[in-house]
């Protein structure tokens, strides 16, 4: 930009001196021109008819007089008598400005480049009576001779407008700049620029723009990189939890199988370690179909279709009738008709399941499980142990269980829950629990989060 601002100076100086030579130049030769006038005519005012002959020694004794100013005769009708400056012309001025002009009216002048001479010269004719015409000329310089002449006195002063004008340039460069070094210099720094300049401001707010982009940019990344690394830790933990599950039943099958193998065991040791093998291998299978039924869920990209949700709980919970009669705990249902859910057969049993199961698993002996199932909602209340208020926040993590004794009795590999919760955040609705240590729990998924219940 700065050398574009020079440019532009340099280019105004270099004209302005040229224009101010020719304009002097002009002045000069219009001032050279009319000073002749007044010359010639003062010249002119020596001429005596008396005095001198009309023929080329009078012509050439006049112009001796006048110090060798060319002297002309010639008659009204423009035929040249005699001339001063060349012998023998025998030509017609008829034409010449001066002489039409001094044979009307008694005086003309003119200014041209003499045919004769072939310099530029400044004419001046007048009528002395007898239809006589005298003509005295004087050189003047032309228009570019004008210009060379005036050129050595305006050099100092061109000199010194040039001289000022890069002053002026150095100055108003730094000064123009600097507002725009300093926008940009704030806006590498990532501040908000503003500028008092209303020339700079779309560009301050272009700046501001590309600012702000960059920076939500930056928070996606981060957000991005967050969730990266929040999915690695996820599956860094998954793989512990699930060795840590597979650990405990395979030490105990291995422990068993080296007794059975090393021998000597009596008969009833012999069973209890061929039960335990058998129970701990059944666990061990539950435990690997829940991982896979687990994972399953998490690439489930299966499409959606409607479900009788109403018929399929009445299905399931008439499936668990055996259990609860064996707990010896009632089921309550308070299921509407026709609750029909964009989802999938499969998805429904296992949330479903999954809450009833824990209901009947960590209730009383005597208590009650109540089912709930509306189009906006689905309920499931029971009487039993209940959760504590710092377990609650942590019941739907992978492998949570709150007593791994009473798990390991019920089963459970704590992936119920997280299933459930799966399930839930991929369709959309929302889960919430509250309960009372003692006193028992209620689990609710919300079918319409937006149209809260
Ligand atoms: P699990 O297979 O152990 O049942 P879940 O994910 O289904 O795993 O449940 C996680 C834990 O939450 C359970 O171990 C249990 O302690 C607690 N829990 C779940 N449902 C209930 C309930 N209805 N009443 C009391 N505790 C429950």
């Amino acid at each position: 930009m700065k050398w574009r601002i020079w440019l532009l100076f340099v280019c105004i100086t270099v004209a302005s001196a040229v224009l101010f030579g020719v304009g002097a130049a002009r002045v000069r030769y219009k001032s050279t021109v009319e000073d002749g006038k007044v010359y010639l005519r003062t010249y002119m005012n020596a001429y005596d008819s008396d005095d001198y002959s009309f023929d080329r020694e009078g012509a050439v004794a006049f112009s001796e007089k006048l110090n060798g100013v060319r002297v002309t005769f010639a008659l009204a009708d423009g035929g040249v008598v005699a001339d001063s400056a060349a012998d023998n012309i025998i030509e017609n001025h008829a034409d010449r400005q001066e002489f039409i002009d001094a044979a009307q009216s008694g005086e003309g002048y003119d200014v041209r480049s003499s045919s004769t001479l072939g310099k530029r010269m400044l004419y001046y004719c007048k009528s002395v009576g007898d239809g006589k015409l005298v003509r005295i000329a004087i050189f003047v310089d032309s228009d570019w001779l004008s210009f060379f002449k005036v050129l050595p006195s305006i050099i100092p002063f061109v000199a010194v407008m040039a001289l000022a004008c890069v002053l002026a340039t150095v100055l108003t460069t730094n000064f123009i700049v600097a507002p725009v070094k300093d926008l940009a210099k704030e806006a590498v720094d990532g501040e908000m620029v503003t500028s008092e300049f209303d020339e700079l401001k779309p560009i301050a707010n272009i700046l501001n723009e590309r600012n702000r982009n960059l920076r939500l940019q930056m928070e996606v990344i981060k957000t991005e990189k967050k969730e990266i690394e929040r999915a690695r830790e996820s599956k860094d933990e998954f793989i512990s939890n699930v060795t840590h599950e597979m650990n405990t039943p395979l030490t105990s099958i291995r422990g068993y199988a080296e007794l059975l193998s090393v021998g000597g065991l009596a008969e009833e040791q012999k069973t209890v370690a061929y039960k335990t093998i058998a129970a701990q291998s059944e666990r061990l299978a539950n435990l690997i179909a829940c991982i896979i039924n687990y994972s399953a869920i998490d690439s489930d990209d299966l499409p959606s279709y409607d479900v009788d949700f109403s018929s399929l709980a009445r299905e399931i919970l008439q499936a668990l009738e055996p259990e609860a009669r064996e707990r010896n705990v009632e089921i309550i249902e308070k299921i509407d008709d026709g609750v029909v859910l964009s989802s999938r057969a499969e998805r429904l049993s296992e949330a479903f399941g999954n809450l009833t199961r824990n209901a009947l698993k960590y209730n009383k002996d005597g208590g009650r499980v109540v089912v709930t199932l509306t189009k906006d909602y689905l309920s499931v209340e029971d009487t039993g142990i209940g959760i504590s208020e710092e377990n609650k926040r942590k019941i739907f993590s992978r492998f949570f269980t709150v007593d791994k004794s009473r798990g390991g009795k019920n089963g459970g590999f704590g992936l119920g829950l997280a299933v459930v919760k799966k399930i839930c955040v991929k369709s959309g609705w929302e889960i919430s629990v509250e309960s009372k240590l003692g006193e028992g729990s209620s689990f609710t998924i919300n079918f319409n989060p937006q149209k809260k219940k």
